[in-house]
């Protein structure tokens, strides 16, 4: 795995801290949060992990332009806005917007500039999209039944105009990126190691899971490392069928791509989909409860979108005493926490 081609600009390894405060309010197990909200790059979050490879394949592929997609508030589209600006690459996203309709520019329209992007958006931009326009980030709107069309006409016409692009896939989960949490499982087990941390490793590690390079990078990594916890991955917008299927598949493939002989099927997965509510980006009580509860009993930020949905997970989970007293959980923060001063979150939290 130390052959795979990696960019190093991340703040690395993210501390470990406990959560003695939350734990007694909720009268629970136990619990540590491992801080990959503050992964060092513009305001961190999981992305600039699995980004470290990414952008290293990127240059060794002799690329110019970072191409990816997502929401109006994706953080991986900011940490990739982010990690572009810090290596020199241009960057384009395509961002879906529920309101988003057909007077917006398309891939083949004059190029837009940073600043009438700003201009031209009805309202200010706030959260991740004022971020990714700061990075500037070439901005290409799509709903999200053409995104995928979108992302592609997008690429096709970077290439032709000689951008020498290189694509990103949703949430950066690919093999590439995944292998970014195989390692982050070894520095994990590396941080429990050392004495000064007194305390064993976590019986539970749970984290938002979408597009499932987190998890199969988790899982994997837990395998080759020896990590015998359970790794729960609360789903934010999927069935856990689905979502597993995706792990699942995602975990053999890196497997394959780090020469590691290993075969990961659906009931290998551990995934939670009873707290999707509303769908992805709706925020609602659970996320509007944990949010402020983890900022209140221990000044940690939660996002509304992806952590505060898991946390809500998991202290509902708590609740119903699903954990046993005397286990140790870790909740792993993935960041998102931008989103709070996002418009559309700002007055819910
Ligand atoms: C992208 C993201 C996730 C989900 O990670 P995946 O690897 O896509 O499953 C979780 N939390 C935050 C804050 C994210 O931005």
């Amino acid at each position: 795995m130390n052959k795979i081609p990696r960019l190093r600009f991340a703040h690395l390894p993210t501390p470990i801290e406990e959560l003695p405060r939350l734990s007694k309010v909720l009268n629970g197990p136990r619990l540590l949060v491992k801080r990959d909200d503050q992964t060092g790059l513009a305001f961190g979050g999981n992305k600039t992990r699995k980004l470290e490879y990414l952008l290293a394949e990127a240059s060794a592929n002799g690329a110019a332009t970072l191409i990816t997609a997502g929401a109006i508030q994706s953080n991986h589209c900011r940490q990739t806005a982010a990690a572009a600006a810090h290596h020199g690459f241009e960057c384009i996203l395509v961002l879906t917007d529920s309101n988003v309709n057909t007077k917006l520019p398309r891939p083949d329209d004059k190029k837009e500039q940073p600043n009438e992007n700003l201009e031209d958006t009805a309202k200010p931009a706030t959260g991740n999209l004022l971020l990714d326009i700061l990075f500037g980030a070439e901005l290409v709107w799509a709903s999200s039944q053409e995104r995928d069309l979108v992302l592609q006409q997008t690429f096709q016409k970077a290439w032709d105009d000689g951008r020498r692009p290189y694509l990103i896939p949703y949430g950066g989960s690919n093999t590439v990126g995944a292998t970014a949490y195989v390692n982050a499982i070894k520095e994990m087990l590396d941080q429990f190691r050392e004495p000064s941390i007194n305390l064993t490793a976590p019986d539970w590690i749970i984290f938002p899971s979408s597009s499932g390079g987190t998890q199969a990078g988790l899982v994997l990594g837990a395998s080759i490392f020896g990590y015998q916890g359970q790794i729960l991955g609360i789903s934010v917008d999927e069935d856990a069928l689905i979502l597993k299927e995706r792990v699942a598949r995602l975990a053999t493939e890196t497997a394959d791509f780090l020469g590691e002989r290993k075969q990961f099927m659906e009931d290998d997965i551990f995934v939670n989909d009873e707290f999707l509510g509303d769908g992805y980006g709706v925020m609602g009580e659970l996320e509007k409860e944990a949010v402020r509860l983890f900022a209140s009993s221990e000044g940690l930020l939660l996002d509304p979108v992806y952590t505060g949905r898991a946390a809500g997970g998991l202290t509902k989970l708590i609740r119903k005493g699903y954990f046993k007293k005397n286990q140790t959980l870790l909740f792993w923060h993935t960041g998102g926490t931008p989103a709070i001063f996002a418009e559309k979150y700002q007055d819910l939290v």
